[in-house]
């Protein structure tokens, strides 16, 4: 076993280990963590420094899982959105490709919690080889999303085969891994893996981070292997409730991303997934978040706020307001209120 898979076996999986760790009675969590798996690495339990902290609140189960009527299983409506099993094709030229259900922590929050970790999701060898087939037939495709799951917790053999695989298919532009290992298990970031990556170009590497004590050394040397192997890193962030929804927290978290070489891509509104409600926030305080970015910070700090529409529709922008008329003259106003104008009195 490497060091990684060692740290991954000593995960704390039950309300039980989670009481001997923290001398508190979780058996009201049981129910909960049946329902939707926990996996809790000893890497991220030791970033908690307090039961109810930003990490806390990410990876241990809340009884408000099993409250929640209002969201969706499926709220991405992935499912009828699979002419294979896991692999969704809701744009034309590119798909997401799940290749694992297991990931180094299993989120509270996450849109697919309906199944990752569990045996609802399967992938074999055998589902992979079909999506090789789809991918093969359907050329408009230039772009595959490895996601799950977190595609790092395969092994080395098997991603360097899927990778074979994928890069076989002469359509197939880009490969892109969607992983949160960088973030939730960065010892899995060795430099043998880094040497394999780095034969499959161009791929790029998209990770999630959260909340700024989530970028920590260890999470800056996993960056550094992978930046050195010449992999563009960007980063997905949830707006999560009580994690990270004020304009500080997202502020530094992007500067910090930045300082590990990761440019911060998308910034979500959170899934109206079921077992997640709790997590939800009104989009204004994601609107006002974006503005107090928007001018105040360096472009580069500033990632896509974004909606992935319920039903599957795709990932819909949200951009603070900074046009107010739109005709012969265009006028605006700037990132601090101040008004300008534009001729756009154009044929
Ligand atoms: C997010 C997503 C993609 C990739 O979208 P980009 O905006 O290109 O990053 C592709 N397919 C599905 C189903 C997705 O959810
Ligand atoms: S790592 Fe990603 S796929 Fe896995 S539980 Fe977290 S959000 Fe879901």
């Amino acid at each position: 076993m490497t060091h990684w898979q060692n740290l991954l076996a000593r995960s704390i999986t039950t309300p039980e280990q989670l009481g001997r760790h923290f001398d508190l009675d979780f058996s009201a969590l049981r129910g909960v963590s049946e329902q939707f798996p926990m996996r809790i690495n000893p890497y991220y339990l030791g970033l908690i420094k307090t039961p109810g902290d930003p990490l806390w609140r990410q990876a241990v189960p809340d009884p408000r899982e099993l409250e929640d009527t209002i969201c969706l299983t499926d709220p991405l409506d992935e499912e009828n959105r699979s002419p294979v099993e896991n692999l969704v094709h809701t744009y034309p030229d590119r798909v997401l490709f799940l290749v694992t259900n297991q990931c180094a922590m299993y989120c509270r929050f996450c849109t697919r919690k309906r199944k990752v970790g569990t045996s609802r999701m399967l992938v074999s060898r055998q589902t992979m080889e079909s999506a090789f087939a789809y991918l093969r037939k359907n050329k408009q495709i230039r772009d595959v999303l490895i996601s799950g799951g977190d595609p790092l917790l395969l092994s080395d053999e098997t991603l360097a085969w899927l990778l074979d695989n994928l890069r076989a298919i002469p359509s197939i532009q880009i490969i892109r891994i969607g992983s949160r290992v960088p973030c939730t298990l960065p010892m899995r970031i060795t430099t043998r893996l880094a040497g394999i990556l780095k034969r499959y170009h161009p791929l790029y590497l998209n990770t999630h981070f959260n909340h700024p004590d989530e970028v920590t050394p260890e999470a800056a040397k996993a960056c550094a292997r992978l930046a050195g192997a010449g992999i563009p890193l960007g980063s997905q962030t949830v707006l999560l409730k009580g994690v990270n929804d004020n304009a500080a927290t997202i502020t530094e978290l992007m500067h910090r991303l930045l300082m590990i070489r990761v440019k911060p891509y998308y910034l979500f509104q959170a899934d109206m997934t079921l077992g997640a409600n709790h997590f939800r926030t009104r989009v204004e305080t994601g609107i006002g978040i974006m503005q107090s970015l928007i001018g105040h910070t360096s472009g580069l700090a500033v990632p896509t706020f974004a909606i992935d529409a319920p039903g599957g529709g795709g990932k819909i922008p949200l951009t603070p307001n900074y046009l107010t008329s739109l005709g012969k003259t265009v006028t605006l106003k700037n990132y601090l209120g101040a008004p300008c104008g534009y001729h756009n009195d154009l044929d």
